[in-house]
This record gives C-alpha cells, structure tokens and sequence, in this order.
C-alpha cells in the first residue's frame, strides 16, 4: 500500500514539483494551499507524514503543528522553512516538528528525510506521552477527543484552559514557574503578562477542584507558580 503524504504548501510550482516527483517515487500525494484547508486535512490522522509549510496563507505553519499535535496527531511532520528562519527551526521541533527543511532543498534530501521518518513510525516525539485518557479524583480527560468530565458531567474548558491543564498532567509533581507555562502554554510570540497565567490557574480551578480555594491538584508554589499533583 502507498505511504500517503499531505503537502501543505502554497506555491504552485513548489507544489507541482514535488508532487510530481513523490507519486514518481510510489507515493500518495494530496496537497493544501492554506493553513487552515492543512490543518483540517491534517487532522484526519489519515496520512504518513505531512510537509508543512512555514509561511501559509491563513496562518503560520507552527501553529498548525502546534494545534495538530494538541489534537492528539502524532503523523511525522516536516517543517518547510525558508532560508533564513534559522529561529524557527527550533521552534517548530519545540512545537511537536519532527524534522525541518530549509528551502530551496534538494529533491534526494527530501525524499531520505521522508524515508527516514516513515521509519522511525507515528511513535509520539514531542511531549512526554501520557495516554489518551487521564483520570485523577472524579475527573477524567479524554485528551484525543479534548474533553473533560467531573463525576461523569462535562466540563466546559476553553482551549487554552485544556492545554494549561494538559500541561499540568503532563508535568505532575514539577514545580513549574509563570514564566514557562506562558511559554509553553501561550507559546513563543504571546506577550501576555504571567498575570494571565494567574487568571487562567484561578478558572481551571473553578471548573475541576472541588474547592477552589483550598485546591487538592492545582497547588501554588510561592515565588514560583504552580504543581499539579495527584
Ligand atoms: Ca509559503
């Protein structure tokens, strides 16, 4: 069965050519020209391995990274950079990229790195993993389909609220400052003040302790921030 690969990328003859070349190497190849047609092919979950593009129509690459990988897609993806977004390298492995380009590149580097991330699998190489669900006291997070219940009832979140607490369950029993949850939860080119991390501790809190203010999970660490503990 042909491996398939989503493209998402919006010059024309970028895509024309390696397309081409990919369905010449037995590949299956569908395309997108815009991050947010990428994003919600994406998130099928029905492809190989997924080149992505930094610079898209509709939004950046990173951020479709970033969002496919909350959404619990572990397709390995190749970041398309142009040259010069040295930066961003770092960044888009940071956000759950498996691999980047620099372009213009040659068409025998891209074709190994896809060879070698079709190897390497679907195995998760970003966060450290936890399962699809997670429960702790009456709460359950089903984080594949981004839902959480409280004693069986739904519990309304938004989505930074979920990422937040998906970061907590991620890093339960770590002292984690204000600092580095605004990084990784509001991510590298949010300025929100660590007030706003605050304010977002304080609405989990309302939505999963069973009293907030003598919180059982979400425990302050003076001076510092916050450590989830179950
Ligand atoms: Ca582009």
């Amino acid at each position: 069965m042909s491996r398939r690969i989503l493209l998402v990328e919006d010059e024309p003859g970028l895509v024309l050519t390696l397309t081409d070349r990919l369905v010449a190497e037995g590949y299956d190849v569908e395309s997108e020209g815009d991050a947010v047609r990428g994003l919600a092919r994406g998130s099928t979950g029905n492809f190989d391995v997924i080149l992505l593009d930094v610079m898209l129509p509709g939004g950046s690459g990173f951020d479709v990274c970033r969002t496919l990988r909350q959404r619990g897609i572990q397709t390995p993806i190749m970041m398309l950079t142009a040259r010069g977004q040295v930066v961003d390298r770092v960044v888009g492995l940071k956000l759950g990229a498996d691999d980047y380009l620099i372009k213009p590149f040659e068409m025998a580097e891209l074709l190994a790195r896809i060879e070698a991330l079709l190897r390497r699998g679907s195995a998760p190489v970003s966060s450290p993993a936890v399962g699809e669900t997670f429960r702790f006291g009456e709460i359950s997070i089903d984080f594949r389909r981004a839902e959480v219940t409280k004693s069986g009832q739904p519990v309304e979140l938004s989505a930074r609220e979920f990422k937040l607490l998906r970061y907590f369950v991620e890093h339960r029993g770590a002292a984690l400052s204000r600092d580095e949850l605004l990084n990784e939860v509001w991510g590298y080119n949010a300025m929100p003040s660590t007030r706003t991390v605050d304010v977002h501790v304080a609405w989990l809190r309302q939505k999963i302790e069973d009293n907030p203010r003598h919180p059982q999970y979400i425990h302050t660490v003076h001076g510092l921030g916050y450590k989830f503990v179950v």
